[in-house]
Protein backbone atom coordinates (compact mmCIF):
# COMPACT_ATOMS: atom_id res chain seq x y z
CA UNK A 1 0.00 0.00 0.00
CA UNK A 2 1.33 2.93 -1.49
CA UNK A 3 1.48 6.32 1.59
CA UNK A 4 1.38 9.59 0.15
CA UNK A 5 2.30 12.92 1.44
CA UNK A 6 -1.23 15.00 2.73
CA UNK A 7 0.72 17.93 1.04
CA UNK A 8 1.16 16.51 -2.64
CA UNK A 9 -0.64 13.51 -3.24
CA UNK A 10 1.40 12.67 -6.01
CA UNK A 11 4.26 12.03 -3.38
CA UNK A 12 4.61 8.49 -2.46
CA UNK A 13 6.37 8.81 1.21
CA UNK A 14 6.36 5.34 1.93
CA UNK A 15 4.98 1.92 0.18
CA UNK A 16 3.63 -0.54 3.26
CA UNK A 17 3.83 -4.18 2.77
CA UNK A 18 0.37 -5.84 2.83
CA UNK A 19 1.36 -9.19 3.91
CA UNK A 20 2.96 -8.22 7.21
CA UNK A 21 2.32 -4.38 7.38
CA UNK A 22 6.06 -3.28 7.80
CA UNK A 23 7.42 -0.04 5.81
CA UNK A 24 9.38 -1.26 2.79
CA UNK A 25 11.94 1.08 3.09
CA UNK A 26 15.73 -0.51 3.34
CA UNK A 27 18.71 0.34 5.44
CA UNK A 28 19.71 2.62 2.47
CA UNK A 29 17.01 4.86 2.86
CA UNK A 30 15.16 4.17 -0.48
CA UNK A 31 11.78 1.70 -0.69
CA UNK A 32 12.47 -1.88 -1.38
CA UNK A 33 9.70 -3.97 -2.84
CA UNK A 34 7.87 -6.22 -4.92
CA UNK A 35 4.44 -5.67 -6.97
CA UNK A 36 2.01 -7.77 -7.61
CA UNK A 37 -0.48 -6.24 -10.31
CA UNK A 38 -3.92 -7.43 -11.69
CA UNK A 39 -5.89 -5.96 -14.12
CA UNK A 40 -8.85 -8.42 -14.98
CA UNK A 41 -10.79 -7.91 -18.55
CA UNK A 42 -13.55 -9.30 -20.69
CA UNK A 43 -13.67 -13.03 -20.01
CA UNK A 44 -12.97 -12.94 -16.04
CA UNK A 45 -14.88 -13.55 -13.74
CA UNK A 46 -13.28 -10.53 -11.79
CA UNK A 47 -13.93 -8.15 -15.31
CA UNK A 48 -13.00 -4.84 -14.47
CA UNK A 49 -11.18 -4.94 -10.95
CA UNK A 50 -7.63 -3.83 -10.77
CA UNK A 51 -5.35 -4.94 -7.85
CA UNK A 52 -2.12 -3.71 -6.91
CA UNK A 53 -0.30 -5.48 -3.94
CA UNK A 54 3.31 -4.31 -2.43
CA UNK A 55 5.40 -6.97 -0.73
CA UNK A 56 8.66 -6.60 1.60
CA UNK A 57 11.65 -8.28 0.40
CA UNK A 58 11.41 -11.39 2.81
CA UNK A 59 7.64 -11.55 2.15
CA UNK A 60 8.28 -11.15 -1.90
CA UNK A 61 10.42 -14.41 -1.22
CA UNK A 62 8.17 -16.09 1.04
CA UNK A 63 5.23 -15.58 -1.68
CA UNK A 64 7.92 -16.56 -4.42
CA UNK A 65 8.71 -19.70 -2.57
CA UNK A 66 5.49 -21.23 -2.20
CA UNK A 67 4.17 -20.65 -5.07
CA UNK A 68 7.51 -22.47 -6.46
CA UNK A 69 6.31 -25.07 -4.32
CA UNK A 70 2.86 -25.29 -5.08
CA UNK A 71 3.42 -25.28 -8.32
CA UNK A 72 5.79 -28.17 -7.85
CA UNK A 73 3.49 -30.17 -5.66
CA UNK A 74 1.21 -30.93 -8.73
CA UNK A 75 4.10 -32.54 -10.64
CA UNK A 76 6.55 -33.45 -8.03
CA UNK A 77 6.08 -37.69 -8.98
CA UNK A 78 6.62 -36.80 -12.74
CA UNK A 79 9.64 -36.88 -14.62
CA UNK A 80 11.80 -33.55 -13.70
CA UNK A 81 9.30 -32.30 -11.29
CA UNK A 82 12.05 -31.47 -8.92
CA UNK A 83 13.50 -29.13 -11.13
CA UNK A 84 11.19 -26.59 -10.53
CA UNK A 85 12.10 -26.87 -6.42
CA UNK A 86 15.89 -26.80 -7.62
CA UNK A 87 15.49 -23.89 -10.24
CA UNK A 88 16.92 -20.70 -7.92
CA UNK A 89 15.80 -18.37 -11.08
CA UNK A 90 12.33 -19.04 -10.78
CA UNK A 91 10.24 -15.84 -11.93
CA UNK A 92 14.02 -14.09 -12.29
CA UNK A 93 13.92 -11.97 -15.48
CA UNK A 94 16.54 -9.88 -14.96
CA UNK A 95 19.41 -9.10 -12.63
CA UNK A 96 21.84 -6.04 -12.24
CA UNK A 97 24.85 -5.01 -10.15
CA UNK A 98 23.90 -2.69 -7.59
CA UNK A 99 26.40 -0.25 -8.51
CA UNK A 100 24.22 0.35 -11.13
CA UNK A 101 21.63 1.47 -8.32
CA UNK A 102 23.55 4.63 -7.68
CA UNK A 103 23.40 6.22 -11.56
ZN1 LIG B 1 6.27 -7.93 4.39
Amino acid sequence: MKVVSEIDPGIVTDVICDMCGDSTRGEGGGLQFGTMHASWGEGSSHRGEEYELHLCENCFFVQKSTMQRTRWIGVMFKDGGDEILKNQAYGLIGQHSASCDKK
